[in-house]
């Protein structure tokens, strides 16, 4: 046994997960890059939370039910809301420092409000809030016991006793990035805390570690993934060849920043009465639209009639950097194209975090809870990775508890006749493929015809790389590629199931919803373990 707990990825419900077991026995974290770099380190607008006293849960609740159009498990959401303020004091006491201000009663908590929040309760450090929690949860993790950290090393398929049904999981195999060798790691539970999957799309906000990791590995194994259709396209990224996966925060458009196209216009008022405060889903249709309408290449975010020293004291991380690609956001607009920014899908999990697969748990946004339905309300996701690697944590350190059981002997990593590439051309070639026609037929606007086409091009790709991935020897780039393959199949089957408009997909040819779609879709991969033919299972 290499140790009780394998964790997989070292963003908040990675690091929260390594904390939590730490305390019941040990810890192998694994994460294929720098231990901050996730998608949590770059979160900007905050974690939202229950704390005003004009706040109320049933008022949280109504939210996150609102924005996700129908598809939320409220069961889930209760106990998100309800434990959620108890879980961001848990932050709190480890030393994250939200923004505030002193007043007679102690330190008061400035708290923002986003789109689809009917109250103030986004808790944030300045524009961030992701860097803070990370500082604090690592500096946490390094200095826990019993935990052993392996940076750039990267989980690529999980240990599988294949003599049950469903398999049983038992660690995972795990590429040392360094030294190419891929080594069988056995704990006797893994968290999947793997992150989303933007690099899935062209265009996206999330870092490059996002490739879907968590959801490819369970979706290899069998386990059941569901929702992978409703991905969110952020409206706002910066649009600049060096500024790979820049976000602008809703924020700016919280506090009056407008929308222009290039010759200066608005145009957001005539797509919803709200403009710029509508939805995130609307906005990012209405730039899709205009820019393929008009062949623009990015529309421009103005928020310059603003005090120029507020706005750099309010958002200075948005401000300097910016500034560094040659934008003064006090001086003038900024170019701007939508990207994709979140997937509400994932690996189906229960309340405790628990996958179909015995001894698998999946936490935060590898993992589809039930919380979000068709949307996410904005800032629920933090929140989300942390209530759920709390409760998953405790789950697996009771089960750790009383667990005899000796694991099976699986063979080590098989290289097989495999050599080194002489055509990583194929990665290269493949990967951009892939996130174009994601893009241009699985995007923000979809339809029949170009689900269609993405279906027939993903099968041609995944019939390549199994070939390649199995004559070469194992590189982190070809298992990255063989990963946004799986997740893109996964999402493309989704939307085919899904013959109607809901929350985040939208086709034309079905634009409106459909009472009798009113549930999750539901996929898994076929009984054999080696065709990729996604089957629906549920409803
Ligand atoms: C720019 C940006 C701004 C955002 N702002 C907000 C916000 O204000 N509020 C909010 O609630 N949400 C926000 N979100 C969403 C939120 O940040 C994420 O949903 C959340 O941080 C996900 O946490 P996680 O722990 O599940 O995954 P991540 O934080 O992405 O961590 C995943 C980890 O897994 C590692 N990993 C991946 N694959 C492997 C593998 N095969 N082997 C080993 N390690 C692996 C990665 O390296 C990384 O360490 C934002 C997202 C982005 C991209």
């Amino acid at each position: 046994m290499d140790a009780d707990f394998l964790v997989v990825g070292s963003g908040i419900a990675g690091l929260t997960c390594a904390l939590r077991c730490a305390a019941a026995g040990s810890v192998l974290l694994v994460t294929k890059d720098r231990l901050p770099e996730s998608s949590s380190q770059y979160a900007q607008g905050g974690i939202a939370s229950v704390w005003s006293p004009e706040d109320t849960f049933e008022s949280h609740i109504e939210d996150t039910l609102g924005a996700g159009a129908g598809l939320c498990h409220r069961d889930v959401v209760e106990v998100v809301v309800r434990e959620g303020p108890a879980r961001v004091r848990d932050l709190i006491a480890l030393g994250v420092r939200f923004d505030g201000r002193e007043d007679p009663e102690g330190w008061a908590y400035d708290l923002g409000q986003e789109g689809g929040h009917s109250q103030r309760r986004i808790l944030h450090a300045l524009d961030a809030t992701g860097h803070e929690i990370i500082r604090a949860l690592s500096e946490a993790v390094r200095a826990a016991p019993h935990v052993r950290i392996l940076e750039n090393h990267l989980a690529v398929d999980l240990l599988l006793d294949r003599s049950s049904e469903p398999a049983t999981c038992w660690g995972a195999y795990v590429l040392d990035r360094a030294t190419s060798a891929v080594h069988r790691t056995v704990a006797r539970a893994t968290f999947l805390c793997a992150g989303g999957a933007g690099k899935v799309y062209l265009y996206t906000s999330n870092p490059d570690v996002a490739t879907g990791d968590g959801i490819a590995m369970a979706y290899r194994a069998g386990a059941p993934v569901a929702n992978m259709e409703f991905i969110q396209f952020h409206p706002t990224c910066l649009y600049h060849p060096q500024a790979k996966s820049f976000l602008l925060t809703e924020a700016l458009r919280g506090e009056g920043a407008v929308l222009r196209r290039p010759d200066g216009e608005r145009f957001m008022d005539r797509y919803d009465p709200r403009a710029e405060l509508a939805p995130r889903d609307i906005v990012a249709r209405a730039i899709d639209n205009e820019m393929k309408v008009h062949g623009w290449e990015s529309v421009y975010l103005d928020i310059s009639h603003r005090d120029p020293a507020w706005i750099r004291t309010r958002f200075p991380t948005v401000y300097e950097r910016c500034l560094t690609f040659g934008f003064d956001l006090t001086k003038g607009p900024v170019p701007v194209v939508p990207a994709a920014h979140y997937c509400c899908g994932g690996v189906v999990t229960d309340l405790e975090g628990r996958t179909a697969l015995p001894r698998l748990y999946a936490c935060g946004e590898n993992a589809c809870t039930g919380l979000h339905g068709a949307n996410r309300l904005a800032s629920n996701s933090l929140l989300e990775a942390l209530v759920f690697a709390s409760r998953a944590s405790a789950h697996a350190c009771a089960a750790i508890a009383r667990d005899r059981a000796t694991p099976p002997s699986i063979r080590p990593w098989d290289p097989g006749a495999a050599t080194d590439s002489d055509e990583a051309v194929v990665v290269t070639q493949n990967w951009d493929e892939i996130r174009r026609f994601m893009w241009n037929y699985v995007g923000i606007v979809r339809s029949d015809r170009r689900l269609s086409r993405a279906r027939e091009r993903i099968a041609l790709l995944q019939e390549e790389i199994r070939q390649y991935y199995w004559h070469v020897l194992l590189t982190s780039d070809l298992a990255e590629l063989r990963n946004i393959a799986a997740v893109a199949e996964c999402i493309i089957t989704c939307a085919q199931q899904r013959r109607e408009s809901r929350g985040l997909h939208y086709t034309i040819d079905h634009p409106s919803p459909d009472p009798g779609w009113a549930r999750d879709t539901v996929i898994r991969r076929g009984p054999d373990g080696v065709a990729d033919v996604a089957r629906v299972v549920g409803g």
